[in-house]
């Protein structure tokens, strides 16, 4: 069998597993994130980093070796980002290609500080996903959000990209922003679209900024607290994406509630496969996180995605099998598209996650059994720490 039949007999199983909901599957992750450094080169406004203490270190060969050796053959896609720049990690370019020769997919946030002109071919040769961070439209909103960015090369990059892009049509590699809004910079977010539809890429994608961590000046300034300005300037990015004809993803949690016909439009749009629940369910969507994806952190803990706070094993200490197969596993997938989930899954702001990223809103609806359910959680996890490894 070669690398893309053993891709698609897992991609088989998976589908067959995860609406079966098995809890010992026989697939193995599609997508696979592992964080390769923790350091960066910029401290930006809306990054937990920037008001750490830690020392950002880099990920060490063999842990990426053994978590490669475990997904890479029946993996689709990898995603070599953390809480740093991807680019940094003198070990970038081996990872890089060691995922190109296992057939993979690479995607990576950036700031987009490090695209040189020969990087930037060779992310066009192969399978890229490249997001670039664009927090601004203009050099005074960009040194706000990011003071040590040099705003005029990052756009020079970018049209770089396009013009490379031009050159090389049947190019596999996509280029995607992410932008976070705060009440500093959301009326840039049209200019942002702008500035992606001018440079080639194909999405901008608005992320809720996440307030674990940050200072009480960033935190004050995200748009939670902020739902009017959200809307206005919501509403006129989605009017420009229109105009330009760009995909624009808006983050979720600033209405009132996910209907029936909302959920179904976030399943068909999101990259990550969710499925609707029945009309009248809690949540809106099942989540498939902990049977599609992993992600392993510059440590080895594993987690089944990117938001889930508590590790389900740490690849330093367990190898692959025990911790895909685990109890902490096991039961995460018993339990996740019910009624009564992990207070993580409950908190989720993914737009995939079982809230559709609406969290708030689905606490409103609670009743009494599901409210105590809520406060017996939160309980525990107050007495155990937050940062304890337990699985609630
Ligand atoms: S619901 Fe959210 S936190 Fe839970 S596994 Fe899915 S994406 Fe992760």
């Amino acid at each position: 069998m070669n690398l893309q039949e053993t891709k698609d007999r897992n991609e088989t199983l998976f589908k067959k597993e995860f609406r079966e909901r098995t809890e010992i599957p026989q697939c193995l992750p599609m997508q696979v994130d592992i964080e390769i450094t923790t350091r960066c080169n910029l401290r930006c406004f809306t990054c937990p980093k920037t008001y750490s203490k830690e020392k950002g270190v880099h990920i060490n060969r063999e842990l990426f070796e053994r978590f490669a050796q475990a997904t890479f053959e029946t993996a689709r896609s990898v995603n070599l980002t953390g809480f740093g720049e991807p680019m940094l990690c003198p070990d970038f370019e081996y990872f890089f290609n060691k995922s190109v020769s296992a057939e993979l997919e690479v995607g990576f946030i950036t700031n987009g500080t490090l695209l040189s002109p020969s990087w930037l071919e060779r992310f066009l040769q192969a399978k890229t996903h490249v997001f670039v961070s664009v927090d601004a439209a203009t050099p005074q909103t960009s040194r706000l959000m990011r003071p040590q960015l040099d705003f005029d090369r990052l756009v020079q990059n970018l049209q770089l990209w396009n013009r490379l892009k031009a050159q090389n049509p049947d190019s596999k590699a996509h280029l995607r922003f992410n932008f976070v809004p705060t009440r500093k910079n959301v009326h840039e977010l049209p200019g942002v679209i702008e500035l992606a539809a001018k440079v080639g890429a194909e999405r901008v994608e608005v992320l809720n900024m996440r307030l674990n961590d940050l200072a009480e000046s960033a935190r004050k300034e995200s748009l939670v607290f902020h739902i009017p300005l959200a809307r206005k300037w919501f509403g006129k990015a989605r009017e420009k994406a229109e105009a330009l004809n760009l995909d624009l993803i808006l983050p979720p949690g600033f209405d009132t509630s996910v209907d029936d016909a909302s959920a179904e439009e976030i399943a068909r749009n999101v990259d990550t496969p969710v499925e609707v629940n029945l009309p009248g369910s809690k949540y809106p969507l099942a989540c498939s996180a902990p049977w599609f994806r992993i992600n392993v952190n510059i440590r080895g803990d594993v987690f089944p995605c990117c938001w889930y706070p508590f590790p389900m094993g740490n690849l330093v200490r367990e190898n692959f099998d025990q911790i895909w197969h685990g109890e902490k596993y096991r039961k995460m997938r018993r339990r996740i598209n019910t009624r009564f989930p992990h207070l993580g899954c409950k908190e989720c702001l993914m737009i995939w996650g079982i809230t559709a990223g609406m969290p708030e809103a689905i606490f409103r609806k609670e009743h009494l059994v599901d409210r105590m359910h809520t406060f017996l959680q939160k309980l525990r996890r107050n007495r155990l720490g937050f940062r304890k490894h337990s699985n609630e």
